[in-house]
């Protein structure tokens, strides 16, 4: 700004000063409103030009364009057309944030009705300008002090404006112009709202403020307060009648005025500031906050929980496969393509027995079972009653508690002897601890108890493993199955490096067995492993997805509440920007806002779900806690806080000052 030092005196031998530019200087300024078909010219070709340290009243009727006039010079609003400087500089050439600039530390607005921000007190409401200026909190709560003791409110400064009175606040609101000093007081019937002695005291404020060389543009109605004034300004219809210049007031000191435009970005010291307000905001509307918290809050634990969860099961079923053992293969019936299950005629015990031959087998066990029930006395549970060789025990490495498992003797001798899993142990012998030497029926036949397995706990299923009793295989055709053929064949290879030949020899062998005919499948456990995982993989997407949903809804929550935020406090935003708030200013502070919301909530999600997930733990069920989900989680809640609130806040940092001012 080539012009951006500018001082002058206004005085009789100004005259033998090289010319300055006038400190206001309007050229046929316009301000046309079209409203349907007519067009509402509140100004009208309106020329101009003030000096520094004049005192100017402009006076006129209702609706003759006097605010349109003063907002236009205090940068609240911009021309339709026409020419305005400041101190030689237009207006129109300067950027948002200068004009800002210009608010802030050149111009001081007083309004009819106050324009205190009712939430904080008229010191905080003081320091305002300050803040967009960049002064240290200790300082501008020192000057603020000051300004208010000398304009008589010492000890009301920690007052909100609804407890002061209207001359009070009108005094307030005089303090906040002056806090920046600035040079230029605007102010709008300011006696207005005020009886008539808070008039006068107004009055005789700012003829005081225009003594020190500030200069003092007055809006009012009343002639008597006009008089006060060097020079009246009559409007009508948009258009000045009269400028009838009076004598000067006596023993002014010289104006002063510089005009300071830079615009620095202090991100830090802003983003601090609106950090402040956000949790000022927050606390101001506390259950609002709270509600908009919950939203965020339960979508991020959710996602916490959820996977926890998920990646707890898969974890679970991962170890529990493996603990079966790597070198477990199992035949069933049927062609792979035809799909396994079912009651397919081709497996039989004889090919259990030819497969046992091989080498490299430890252990075999041919199954069937089958689903009946059990009693005890007259206790019946229906369970899983499996019939099965020795090798079953030693093959999936299950020991007993109790007893002995089935012998080769009890399979040869259609042995009514049976072994129980621990779950059907307990169901039949409540107050027994040791059942092994009871009998119990089976279909109305007595089996003896030989042995109580081992607990096993659940498959990666969700089955219960104890839930079973085992019988000798030829028991089971005998007295339950009634056909003769097998669900599967399990088989325990010696050295797990030769699986894959062993594999091969029992698809040979089997191949022969069954005149060429593939009617069998064999899975090894890391096939099933990987289906396993393949499935647990699906479950914790769907898992991960229900609750990134419900995050997204705690999102939009968000939003939902910035933009209601933003329309509740429109007023405030012009309040802020017509005391020098910038746009980012006005950014930050919503988006600050939504950012600490969900923050927050992004935080208490992320406790509560790992505090749900252990809930959840220690009624049984495997979870495993990874930083990963949290992270993620709590990035996503930040994320819907910068994108949900960054809209809502450029709309309202785009707004011209005198539109948010003038918000119902
Ligand atoms: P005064 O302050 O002298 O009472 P204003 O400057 O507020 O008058 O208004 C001048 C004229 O412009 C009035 O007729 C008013 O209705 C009109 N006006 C002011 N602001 C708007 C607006 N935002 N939209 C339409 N008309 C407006
Ligand atoms: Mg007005």
């Amino acid at each position: 700004m080539n012009a951006a030092q500018y001082q002058q005196r206004t005085s009789p031998d100004a005259r033998t000063q090289a010319p300055q530019p006038p400190l206001i200087e309007i050229t046929d300024v316009r301000k046309h409103y079209s409203q349907g078909t007519t067009t509402v010219r509140a100004l009208d070709g309106v020329s101009l030009t003030i000096e520094a340290g004049e005192f100017v009243a402009i006076m006129g009727q209702s609706g003759s364009g006097k605010s349109t006039l003063m907002n236009i010079i205090g940068c609240l609003d911009r021309p339709s057309s026409g020419n305005y400087r400041v101190a030689g500089v237009d207006v129109a050439d300067l950027s948002t944030d200068e004009l800002a600039a210009l608010r802030c530390r050149t111009f001081g607005f007083v309004f009819q009705r106050f324009n205190l921000l009712p939430e904080i007190s008229a010191a905080e409401n003081v320091e305002i300008p300050a803040a967009y200026a960049g002064r240290a909190k200790p300082d501008r709560a020192a000057r603020a002090k000051q300004l208010l003791a000398r304009l008589g409110l010492g000890e009301r400064t920690d007052h909100r404006p609804t407890e002061l009175s209207g001359g009070q606040q009108q005094r307030v609101s005089i303090a906040r112009a002056l806090m920046n000093e600035a040079p230029v007081i605007l102010a709008d019937e300011p006696t207005g709202a005020l009886d008539t002695r808070s008039g006068e005291e107004v009055l005789a404020l700012l003829k005081e403020l225009h003594a020190e060389g500030r200069t003092v543009i007055l809006i009012t109605h009343n002639p008597e307060i006009a008089e006060h004034a060097e020079r009246t300004i009559h409007i009508a219809d948009g258009k000045i009648k009269l400028d009838d210049r009076r004598a000067r007031v006596e023993n002014v000191k010289p104006p002063v005025f510089k005009l300071d435009l830079t615009t620095r970005n202090r991100w830090l010291p802003d983003l601090v500031e609106a950090t402040k307000m956000a949790l000022k905001s927050m606390r101001v509307n506390l259950f609002r906050t709270a509600l908009t918290l919950l939203g965020v809050v339960i979508g991020v634990a959710a996602v916490v929980a959820m996977l926890a969860i998920g990646d707890g099961s898969k974890q679970q079923v991962l170890e529990r496969i493996s603990s079966m053992g790597t070198n477990l293969l199992v035949v069933r019936p049927g062609a792979a393509r035809v799909g396994g299950s079912g009651d397919i005629a081709t497996l039989v015990e004889e090919d259990a027995r030819a497969i046992a031959e091989l080498p490299s087998v430890a252990a075999i066990s041919p199954e069937r079972a089958t689903r009946a029930t059990v009693r005890f006395g007259n206790v019946d549970y229906q369970t899983l009653l499996q019939g099965a060789w020795p090798g079953y025990a030693q093959a999936r490495d299950w020991p007993m508690t109790y007893g002995s498992f089935i012998s080769e003797d009890d399979v040869k001798g259609y042995a009514p002897v049976i072994v129980l899993g621990q779950t059907v142990a307990r169901t039949l012998f409540p107050t027994l601890e040791n059942p092994v030497g009871n009998y119990i029926l089976v279909r109305n036949v007595p089996f003896e108890v030989v042995g109580v397995l081992a607990p096993r706990g659940a498959t990666p299923w969700g089955t219960d493993q104890d839930d079973i009793a085992v019988m000798p295989l030829s028991t089971g055709y005998m007295r339950l199955f009634g056909k003769r053929y097998l669900q599967s064949i399990t088989v325990l290879v010696g050295d797990s490096n030769e699986i894959k030949e062993t594999e091969a020899a029992i698809e040979k062998l089997l191949t022969e067995r069954h005149r060429g005919v593939i009617d069998f499948q064999i899975r090894n456990t890391s096939s099933i492993l990987e289906t396993a995982l393949a499935t647990q993989d699906t479950l914790t997407i769907l898992l991960a997805s229900v609750a990134a949903i419900s995050l997204l809804v705690g999102g939009i929550g968000v939003m939902n509440i910035m933009l209601v935020s933003v329309t509740e406090r429109t007023r405030e935003i012009g309040v802020r920007m017509a005391t020098g708030a910038r746009m980012q200013n006005i950014l930050l502070q919503f988006n600050t806002e939504a950012l600490v919301v969900c923050g927050i909530g992004g935080l208490v999600g992320v406790l509560l779900g790992i505090s749900v997930a252990l809930i959840v733990q220690s009624f049984g069920v495997a979870i495993l806690l990874s930083p990963l989900p949290a992270i993620l989680a709590f990035s996503c809640a930040f994320l819907t806080g910068l994108l949900f609130g960054y809209l809502p806040a450029r709309k309202a940092a785009q707004m011209d000052p005198v539109v948010a001012l003038s918000y119902e």
